[in-house]
């Protein structure tokens, strides 16, 4: 699709008619590193085979940029205890890299999950709130650094104005284009490559969460009172410019004492005590209200169908992690009016928070002015104030995503509690602690709570046709929805369905591809089902046959982490006296990790599950052998999959039947297919045989060479074909 819509924008006549503006193609990629390397290695070869040299720019993701402000500002000033570990060894690498960065863009940062919360308190997306006083222009309009050219997303955007292709995420997009001072909403011509992601990328976008130690984090930020008597925050920092009558400027010394504040302040600092207080006992609420649930409802939220799996499909072995689904019927259990009456505190309270917030954010502001400085916007309280303003969205943000889940309405979202994932298990945690990585502390970020784990709330936009509509086909708007994995049994209607398309306005069409000579499929037919009970020990017993015949070369999909581990205790002690590594992930390493390893060895079988479906990235060597466990159907007990397939009738060859084939499909396009070595699938799943389903997901899938044996003869079938060559027909 990228040539042709290159072709058009070259073929533009030299001189475009006055009046009219250059043609000009926005393309958006499911992430960060596709939009990397369309932009570094794809483009500039198609564009030098057209001999064109069009200017093209990256658009980030909202907050994906270093914002200088808050760097030479009071964000990293210490505002709330210790900084983890974590946090500090992420503000080490962001200063490294902030000296040497030219556009300032996150994606050029590799850091750990834990290390994310550091460039929380650097990245940009916070200088289009408006300021809480509406005479007093927005962080951005004031930013003496964005005047002065030291601004990277003023820079980026200056880029994206003049640039005839523009590139950004799926996730960018949408950020600019519900963004009120759009970039990219005049691009009429767009090009979504990675399509069959749009939907899973669109729900993630929409995603939010209201968590007891982020809100606590939040408030804590905003000030708190120490054991000690003395008082720690924003508010502090502040404490000369905020106490009447002050000296102005910001504080010297990371707290300050009862006598460096004045009643009003006082009075502020109370009211954080309370709204933390709020907080606390909503989110032990809420662990009453999951407990209940757990221990006498869980059959009724879903009408028992799944109980005991996990999203992935696969058996759990601790209920705990089952979520509950916030609907009308959640009045029934007991503990809600509790539920109840504690949110009604809580957004009380928040709300005077955020009220106390914005009149300092208004203080500091008048004091700077009335200080008569002459350069508004980089003063040290104005930079305070920008943090103070930041919070106070963000709080604002969390009540709403509160408001809307208690409501227990009707709506195009979806709301659930569910205990947060455990902590990895042991074997990770020895590997974490040979990188030096100690654990998370069950500490707020002040420093001075430990928390028992309690329930996290989710929120998820179900369908997505009412967005994309909203969004990204806008009228007179031309969009072209190119991706490897759109069409199930040859037919487009499921992706028209869920992208809300109609057939007249939007044809379709295949590009048809081939493997017969490159992939054999192998279809043992003797194994048990995955639902009976031999079918663990069968799985095992086959992996170890073939991985000993193939030394190693394989990789293994999971639709559980029960079932990956369950396999990786019984084939690893085997498989590695027989001079076999054997990587699990979750357990040696993020996917990331253990790609790089199974790059590098030879002898080496690499089991996955999640992510590693869909998230496989950079590929340099295609494996030998991929090992599919079982197919990859949604579960119905995942809020937001029970919420989508609920606008089915017949839910199973609506929903779950083509998610599983185009999920498929698009993990051997990633695994098999990049390449064109010869290699060998199996579909270890018998139900693509005995179901009546079996062939829409089979003919799902490219055309390739096929065998149903019994998985005795599979080791010696795969060596032959791995030595043969030609197609098997
Ligand atoms: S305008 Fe200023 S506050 Fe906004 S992102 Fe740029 S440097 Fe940061």
């Amino acid at each position: 699709a990228l040539l042709p819509a290159l072709e058009w924008l070259t073929d533009e006549p030299f001189e475009t008619q006055p009046g009219t503006s250059p043609r000009r193609l926005l393309i958006a990629c499911s992430n960060q590193q596709s939009a990397r390397r369309l932009i570094e290695t794809v483009l500039p070869r198609l564009q030098a085979s057209l001999k064109s040299q069009l200017p093209v720019a990256y658009l980030a993701e909202h907050g994906g940029y270093l914002c200088t402000h808050r760097w030479f500002g009071a964000a990293l000033r210490r505002t709330s205890g210790e900084l983890t570990a974590e946090q500090a060894r992420g503000l080490a690498k962001q200063g490294i890299w902030a000296q040497q960065t030219l556009t300032g863009e996150r994606s050029e940062l590799t850091m750990l999950p834990q290390e994310i919360t550091a460039w929380e308190r650097i990245s940009s997306g916070v200088e289009r709130i408006p300021s809480a006083d509406g005479h007093i222009a927005s962080a951005y309009d004031r930013c003496v650094y964005r005047r002065k050219g030291y601004c990277f997303v003023s820079r980026a955007e200056e880029r994206v104005k003049t640039a005839r292709i523009v590139v950004t995420t799926h996730a960018g997009l949408l950020d600019d284009l519900t963004h009120s001072h759009s970039l990219l909403a005049a691009i009429d011509r767009r090009l979504i490559v990675d399509a069959d992601l749009l939907e899973e990328e669109m729900s993630r976008w929409s995603s939010a969460e209201l968590e007891q130690t982020h809100l606590l984090g939040l408030l804590n930020t905003i000030g708190t009172e120490l054991p000690d008597g003395r008082y720690q925050g924003l508010l502090a920092l502040g404490a000369p410019a905020l106490r009447e009558n002050g000296p102005g400027g910001l504080s010297t010394t990371p707290t300050v004492s009862k006598s460096e504040v004045d009643t009003r302040m006082r009075t502020w600092f109370q009211t954080l005590h309370h709204a933390s207080d709020a907080v606390s006992n909503l989110f032990s609420c809420y662990g009453q209200l999951l407990e209940e649930f757990l221990q006498h409802g869980s059959g009724s939220n879903n009408g028992g169908r799944d109980k005991g799996r996990n999203s992935y499909g696969g058996r759990s072995n601790d209920r705990t992690d089952q979520p509950l689904r916030l609907t009308g019927e959640t009045r029934n259990l007991g503990t809600w009016t509790d539920v109840e009456r504690a949110w009604q505190q809580t957004a009380q309270r928040l709300q005077h928070v955020i009220d106390l917030v914005h009149e300092a954010e208004r203080v500091l502001l008048t004091t700077q002015r009335s200080h008569h400085r002459l350069d508004v916007g980089s003063g040290e309280e104005d930079s305070v104030a920008s943090e103070l303003a930041a919070i106070a969205w963000k709080l604002l943000e969390q009540k709403r995503l509160g408001q809307q889940a208690m409501a227990l309405a009707e709506s195009d979202m979806v709301y659930w509690l569910r205990m947060p994932p455990a902590p990895p298990p042991f074997v990770q945690q020895t590997v974490q602690q040979r990188l030096v990585v100690p654990p998370v502390p069950l500490t707020t970020p002040g420093g001075e709570h430990s928390h028992p784990p309690v329930p996290v709330l989710y929120g998820q936009q179900v369908q997505i046709s009412a967005l994309l509509k909203r969004t990204i086909f806008g009228a007179d708007i031309c969009t072209i929805l190119a991706g490897a994995s759109l069409s199930v049994d040859n037919n487009f209607s499921f992706c028209r369905g869920r992208f809300g398309l109609e057939n007249e306005a939007c044809p379709a069409l295949s590009v048809v591809t081939e493997h017969h000579e490159q992939t054999l499929l192998y279809l043992p037919n003797d194994v048990p089902e995955p639902n009976m009970p031999q079918y663990q020990r069968s799985l095992d017993e086959t992996l170890i046959q073939l991985a000993t015949a193939l030394e190693g070369q394989m990789v293994i999909l999971y639709t559980s982490h029960a079932s990956l581990r369950s396999s990786y205790a019984a084939v690893k002690p085997v498989l590695e006296g027989r001079g076999i590594l054997v990587l699990g992930q979750g357990v040696d390493g993020s996917p990331r990790q253990l790609w790089q390893l199974f790059n590098s060895q030879e002898h080496v079988i690499v089991l996955g599950t999640g992510n590693f479906w869909d998230n496989i990235g950079e590929i340099s060597r295609v494996p030998v052998c991929t090992f599919i466990t079982r197919l990859p159907m949604p579960v119905l007990n995942d809020p937001p999959v029970a919420a989508r397939a609920e606008h089915y009738s017949d839910q199973l060859h609506q929903l779950t039947v083509p998610v599983a084939s185009l999920r498929l499909r698009r993990a051997l396009n990633r695994l098999v297919w990049s390449e064109a070595t010869r290699n060998v699938v199996i579909l270890f799943d018998r139900r693509v045989l005995s179901k009546e389903y079996g062939s829409t997901i089979l003919h799902s899938l490219p055309r390739s060479s096929q065998r149903q044996a019994a998985v005795s003869h599979m080791p010696e079938t795969i060596l032959d074909w791995l030595t043969a060559s030609g197609s098997w027909e």
